[in-house]
């Protein structure tokens, strides 16, 4: 049941005339939320859900109080299963609208890439609700290609198999062939060629042949320099004259009924995506010009979140809609195929990061703030004290606008002295701790003058980073979120509730690794990307709770063990069409216990070592028997207890 938002609204933020609009635009939830996420007048984060002739929300601090009472507690994936069913929907849905209206004569046949999300309720609901459009699975490995195999049930889908495939992988795929499944190899190098036709003669099934190629196209993001001619995947162009020369000899050109590109993953620009595939219909043409019968273009991947929501072509954004990409696409083929009067290939797309990046999101508490505000000043200063301490209050006295840039250089100088001082004796441990404080007020003045300026000194540019709030997540950031620490990815980051009220602390976000790496600086703002981060002020006995979104792909796998934080709770929702939601998977994550396990401990084993130590300690004297049963007991709690913090 919703719970009732009477209570907390109008909220306490309406005397500051703060509004969850102005919160809205900060975070800038209305674009990168692309319409699944935006935020109550209560001030809450919710998720939109459409039924087509209705709209269901539902708020994120409703299901978090509702795992909170299942004992699912902080941090914890959420997925939706309503958001991923809807991309699949609308990119099958958009792809359709676009043969359409271009008079294509073909189809659309999606394939999700098993790697962007592997997670077994993830591809099965893939399977289950794509059944409709026939949407069928990308598999890079042996592993992905069984799970393939499992999953689908539908003839009329396709599995794709890239990556290099030995003879067991091979003989998989000529087997369901066999049983009459879509599942093509695709050949990303030569020497993959004599080891498919000697297995397909040994089973006597014909496979159905891809051939991936190099495009020549470079495109723009973080993958740029791996694309065009110094890509790591698929076949020179000699090399896919060879392979056709080798099937045709051995009779199996018929076959080869598929082409293979991917230009690279998450592309902002749209133009790199028509000339990617004008360019791979290029190529297209050559096979069929060879005589193969070809009949399917696959265009792999690269459909674009647009995790900051500015609708640019830089990294993390995207200056096309999805309808666009579709429309690109389509148009391109035919701008190539019908005027050499070629028939129009199924179209093949492998979105990963597209359909499933919505549909999950890693909730997590703040456990801790560590304020950079200056202790208590004292309005004077001991007769004695060391001469720089007066110089510095001094300093603290004077800033202001005309002087700023001065008052900086004289405070960092009487802060050194000071250092100076205390590291030859002469300064005591509370003068030094005096000295920062002043050291820090100065700044804090100084920064409070720079948004008035037109012109920021660039030694000042990192002053308000440099005093920003460190909040503590309970999270790992190496174990959840991957990709920020891996390849600076950005995603959207906010407080989910309180927000009719307005954030007035600067932050940046620790995780709980005490690694130097475990740390958030970078956050996407409407205005581009901002070092620091607005959130609230804690307030003592409740719970702060922030979402970091669109985490559904590549997030969940790719993640480590770092100080041994396992995996993280995970919740799988389903909203109801008459507003309600239930809860229709929970995982409880790693438990400490796991994690030993996964490097290489046997946790029933260091209990008896332990167990030895207190018993040293009871006959040496330094325990009683009742104190070593309970020691022994907490340490068994801890070996079954969650790897994260815990509150109770
Ligand atoms: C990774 C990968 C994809 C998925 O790319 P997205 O950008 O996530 O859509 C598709 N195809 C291949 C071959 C890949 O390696």
């Amino acid at each position: 049941m919703p719970r009732e938002l009477t209570d907390t609204a109008p909220a306490a933020g309406s005397d500051t005339g703060w509004s969850s609009e102005h919160s809205a635009e900060l975070y800038g939830i209305n674009t990168w939320g692309a319409g699944y996420f935006d935020l109550s007048a209560q001030g809450e984060a919710q998720v939109n859900v459409d039924f087509g002739d209705h709209q269901v929300v539902v708020s994120l601090m409703d299901i978090v109080l509702g795992m909170r009472a299942r004992g699912l507690h902080m941090p914890a994936v959420l997925r939706i299963r309503n958001l991923l069913d809807h991309r699949i929907k609308v990119l099958n849905e958009s792809f359709a609208l676009a043969i359409e209206q271009g008079n294509y004569q073909n189809s659309y046949r999606g394939v999700f890439p098993i790697k962007v999300n592997q997670q077994c309720h993830v591809i099965e609901e893939i399977a289950d609700y794509g059944r409709h459009y026939h949407h069928g699975l990308e598999a890079g490995s042996k592993a992905e290609l069984i799970i393939a195999l499992s999953q689908l049930r539908d003839h009329d889908s396709l599995i794709i198999c890239n990556g290099y495939k030995d003879a067991e992988f091979i003989d998989l795929g000529l087997y369901a062939r066999q049983m009459g499944i879509a599942c093509f190899f695709v050949l990303e190098s030569l020497n993959e060629l004599p080891l498919l036709i000697e297995r397909s003669r040994a089973l006597d099934v014909e496979p159905l042949i891809g051939v991936r190629i190099k495009n020549s196209v470079v495109v723009d993001g973080h993958w740029s320099q791996d694309s065009g001619d110094r890509s790591i995947f698929g076949l020179s162009t000699d090399a896919l004259i060879t392979i056709v020369d080798e099937l045709r000899a051995a009779g199996m050109l018929h076959c080869l009924q598929l082409l293979h590109c991917h230009l690279g993953s998450q592309i902002p620009n749209i133009r790199n995506v028509r000339s990617g595939v004008l360019d791979a219909c290029r190529f297209y043409v050559g096979l069929v010009q060879e005589g193969a019968p070809m009949g399917y273009l696959d265009l792999g991947g690269g459909l674009a979140v647009d995790y900051e929501g500015a609708r640019t072509n830089s990294t993390h954004s995207m200056n096309y809609q999805l309808q666009e990409y579709c429309t690109n696409i389509v148009e391109s083929i035919c701008e190539t195929l019908d005027p050499l009067d070629i028939s129009h290939p199924v179209i093949i797309t492998e979105s990963g990061r597209a359909t499933v990046a919505y549909s999950s999101m890693l909730l997590f508490n703040i456990l801790d703030v560590r304020d950079s505000h200056p202790g208590a000043l004292p309005a004077t200063l001991p007769e004695d004290c060391s001469e720089n301490l007066s110089n510095l209050q001094s300093v603290l006295s004077t800033v202001g606008e005309k002087n700023f840039q001065e008052c900086y250089n004289d405070a960092l100088f009487y802060r050194d002295e000071l250092r100076e001082e205390f590291h030859h004796g002469q300064a005591t441990l509370r003068e030094r701790a005096l000295g920062e404080n002043f050291y820090l007020a100065v700044l804090q003045r100084i920064a409070a003058i720079l948004p008035q300026l037109n012109r920021v000194p660039p030694e000042l540019e990192n002053l308000p980073e440099l005093l920003s709030d460190i909040y503590y997540g309970n999270f790992s950031l190496f174990q959840s979120l991957p990709d920020m620490w891996a390849i600076d990815q950005v995603f959207p980051i906010m407080p989910i509730h309180r927000l009719t009220e307005e954030p007035t602390r600067s932050a940046v976000l620790a995780d709980l690794t005490c690694d130097c790496d475990g740390k958030i600086d970078h956050f996407s703002t409407p205005e581009g990307i901002s070092r620091t981060l607005k959130l609230h002020e804690l307030k003592p006995d409740e719970d702060y709770y922030l979402g970091v979104f669109l985490v559904g792909a590549y997030q969940e796998t790719l993640g480590d063990l770092h100080n041994l934080f396992g995996d993280t709770n995970v919740v799988n929702v389903a909203v109801n069409s008459d507003g309600t939601f239930e809860f229709v998977r929970e995982f409880h994550g790693d438990s400490i216990f796991d994690v030993l396990k996964y490097v290489e401990y046997e946790p029933k084993k260091m209990q008896e070592q332990f167990r030895l130590v207190a018993e040293e300690a009871v006959r040496s004297g330094k325990i009683s028997i009742p104190q070593r049963q309970a020691i022994l007991q907490a340490f068994k709690e801890s070996l079954h207890g969650y790897t994260y913090f815990e509150h109770e």
